[in-house]
């Protein structure tokens, strides 16, 4: 994006004439001039693109001569059915900072903008991208502007989005009492709002946020009690760098992700407290820097480094985009609300990423990075791949390119449900996808499984259901381009297994047609179901029960001293005559149960609240391990045994460390194990349990020592939102076998 203004001040500087168009598979550009002119111009292409830009290829053809006594930009074309890659949202460049303070039409102007930042994919309706095809058509430019957008040695040179202080969108803020129009008096007003601890909702980039004093501990509480949302972590923006530092230990690699055009939020490691309330006493904190022009006007006037800064929405539902639902949902939770007449389109939330091993890990996937292809070894066209049914992203699959949907969220929730199919419905439209293969996960209750029948039947097209650890390993090899037989190791709460149990702790012998389980977590019942999950102290009896039946004095363990007698009762009566209580080998459960027994958590608040703290506890270097047992499956009785001895004597963080390396030590042992029986000797680490910094660092440490090939996840998330990756790759493998 912003690609058609460079060609043409990159021609203008090597003096050469010709045209640049946009078309739907890509830019054309024409020259014509000096034949080592045309070659350094070919050069700088690759050498001076804009930032957020990326050159997957050039072609260079020569051309019938034509006269041409200008270098312009013509109107773009439609060729066929290719797509042109999307830009994604990218954070206001510093050009466009300094102008806030010097350009004249643009002083203080919130949406400022150039043709190397501002909204792209959140405003977009249709391609080529042009503004009549953006959420900007409304706007009708000035004379300035629209001299600015036509001159091809300006900044603004055919910047879509380009707008000013006289002709451009403008906030407005509103509160139970009054109105303000007029940057400078809504910014004083807001300035006074963080300052006497209130929350303001804002209409962001892809959806609307909460926001308030991260210092101001009442602030931070009462935001939490309005909202609803017990104690998971809310996201930090912080003023700058030093802001970050003074809170956060930051690393090279974290600093420079929280500096990129995309804006994450990035998992950083506590140094000092902020409120407490921000998260919960977990030791991480989810920080972000400014990336709107108007979160730097507001920066300037506030004192406090660091603001909350969370989605917008009631509960699960999807981040609020539009205005008049904002106003009615939102005002119950902010004391004011501070809106904008810039039409969001297409709803993303913040990324999340965090730094594992000096290398990206995403958690989740959408504003920054969507919607950038996935570039993959093989041909998925035509596919659509619908996802799990949490954390949910679907793909569709154009030529080699798998591109991503933005994170979604939970599909049980309604008003995401709607986003699902909206966004499928966005996605065909966009990219001029019609599906011809549908695929899902094998659970049969999964509204993107229902979606996935229906799709099949209404289109008359072929279905697949892939098993969902199959997926996982999947997604990690097609973004690491991987078509062989592998060891596949997943890892996480929940997923339909072949067997109809509740399957992830997985050991696979894996390649994109299919694989074979060659071990797995022991099977442990989950007494009341979900309800396990959300109460770890129930997978704490129920691993102890299993392992020790009542060889064990359970009221001797801290953990169930504080349960309800009768309640334990029930569970034990549950579990013995199996009723309600489906049999699973998740990693998750294993997690939570330890959690639990350490006393960190027995009951979640959030998802994955239990492994969350119990990875947080880590402080301790240790290599120590507790034993486990491998015969057909993995046995955790002398872990268990072990943990229960060493509760009175080691400090939980120990505890900790020593069970995370004890599940690092299960990888390397089966590992070793396959590669003894089959001889390979790369190892696919998938599955949320690996967004667990520890645990995945220590178990890479661990097989790169025993010279094993490992491969994790980068491009998508190691979690559900990676699910869709896989399954398109499974099913380019397999469509030609199923038809
Ligand atoms: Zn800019
Ligand atoms: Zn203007
Ligand atoms: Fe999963």
């Amino acid at each position: 994006m912003g690609f058609r203004p460079f060609i043409c001040r990159l021609a203008e500087k090597h003096g050469l004439f010709g045209e640049v168009d946009n078309r739907t598979d890509g830019v054309s550009v024409i020259v014509q001039g000096d034949i080592n002119s045309v070659d350094r111009f070919s050069n700088d292409i690759l050498h001076c693109a804009p930032p957020a830009s990326h050159i997957k290829s050039i072609e260079i053809n020569t051309v019938q001569f034509s006269t041409y006594d200008s270098f312009k930009i013509t109107e773009s074309k439609t060729v066929d059915d290719h797509i042109t890659e999307i830009s994604p949202d990218i954070a206001v460049c510093n050009d466009c900072l300094n102008d806030l303070e010097k350009d004249t039409e643009r002083i203080d102007y919130p949406f400022i903008n150039c043709t190397n930042c501002g909204p792209r994919f959140t405003i977009i309706e249709g391609l080529p991208y042009d503004r009549p095809k953006t959420t900007m058509k409304i706007f009708r430019m000035c004379d300035n502007c629209n001299s600015e957008y036509n001159n091809i040695l300006n900044r603004r040179f055919h910047a879509q989005p380009i707008a000013c202080n006289s002709c451009g969108p403008v906030y407005s803020y509103k509160d139970s009492i009054k109105s303000i129009n007029g940057i400078t008096q809504i910014l004083d007003e807001l300035s006074e709002q963080i300052a006497s601890g209130k929350t303001v909702a804002i209409k962001g980039l892809g959806g609307y946020f909460l926001m308030c004093d991260a210092l101001n501990n009442n602030a931070v509480g009462e935001l939490r009690r309005r909202k609803h949302r017990d104690s998971k972590p809310f996201a930090v923006m912080f003023r700058d760098i030093p802001a970050v530092r003074k809170y956060c230990f930051v690393n090279e690699e974290e600093e420079n992700e929280l500096k990129s055009w995309r804006r994450p939020i990035v998992i950083l490691k506590q140094k000092k407290k902020l409120s407490d309330a921000v998260n919960g006493g977990l030791n991480t904190i989810g920080a972000m820097l400014l990336y709107m022009p108007v979160h730097y006007l507001l920066f300037r006037i506030i004192h406090t480094p660091a603001l909350v800064m969370t989605s917008g929405n009631l509960s699960d539902e999807p981040i609020i985009i539009d205005d008049l639902i904002a106003e009615k949902q939102l005002m119950s939770i902010a004391d004011s609300l501070l809106s904008h007449n810039r039409q969001i389109l297409n709803r993303t939330d913040d990324s999340v990423i965090r730094i594992i091993d000096q290398k990206t890990s995403l958690i989740r996937r959408s504003r920054g990075f969507v919607p950038q292809p996935v570039e993959l070894r093989c041909n998925v066209e035509g596919i659509l791949a619908l996802g799990a049914e949490q954390k949910n992203s679907f793909c569709i699959g154009k030529g080699s390119q798998a591109v991503m949907s933005q994170y979604i969220g939970d599909l049980k929730t309604p008003g995401t449900y709607k986003f699902f199919i909206e966004t499928i419905e966005r996605f065909s439209d966009l990219f001029k996808f019609k599906p011809e293969f549908v695929t899902c996960d094998l659970h049969p209750d999964y509204l993107s499984t229902h979606y996935a029948e229906h799709i099949g039947n209404e289109l008359n097209i072929p279905l697949l259901r892939i098993q969902h650890h199959h997926a996982h390993i999947a997604s990690c090899m097609a973004e690491n381009r991987i078509d062989e037989e592998v060891i596949g190791i997943s890892l996480d709460g929940t997923g339909f297994g072949s067997d109809e149990n509740i399957w992830g702790g997985e050991f696979m012998i894996a390649d994109l047609k299919g694989f074979r389980r060659f071990t797995h977590f022991d099977y442990v019942p989950m007494p009341g179901g979900e309800k396990a999950i959300s109460e770890p102290w129930r997978m704490a009896f129920s691993y102890l029960f299993k392992y020790f039946g009542d060889s064990i004095d359970y009221k001797s363990i801290p953990l169930f001293e504080s349960i309800d007698k009768k309640k334990l009762c029930l569970i034990k009566e549950m579990i013995i005559s199996n009723i309600n209580s489906p049999l699973s080998s998740g990693a998750g459960r294993l997690f939570d149960a330890v959690s639990a027994l350490l006393g960190l958590c027995s009951e979640a608040t959030f998802d994955s609240e239990a492994p969350m703290r119990l990875e947080s506890v880590i402080n301790a270097e240790t290599n120590d391990f507790y034993p486990f047992g491998t015969t057909e499956t993995i046995v955790f009785a002398d872990t268990f045994k072990a943990i229960l001895k060493d509760i009175p004597k080691l400090g939980i963080p120990v505890i900790s460390a020593k069970f995370h390396n004890t599940i690092a030590r299960v990888i390397l042992k089966v590992s070793k194990q396959i590669r003894k029986d089959t001889s390979l000797n790369k190892v696919i680490l998938s599955g949320g349990v690996f967004q667990n910094k520890y645990l995945l660092e220590k178990s890479s440490y661990l097989l790169n020592q025993n010279r094993f090939k490992v491969f994790t996840n980068h491009i998508v998330p190691a979690n559900d939102g990676g699910i869709s990756l896989g399954q398109l790759a499974i099913a380019s493998k397999m469509r030609g076998l199923c038809v």
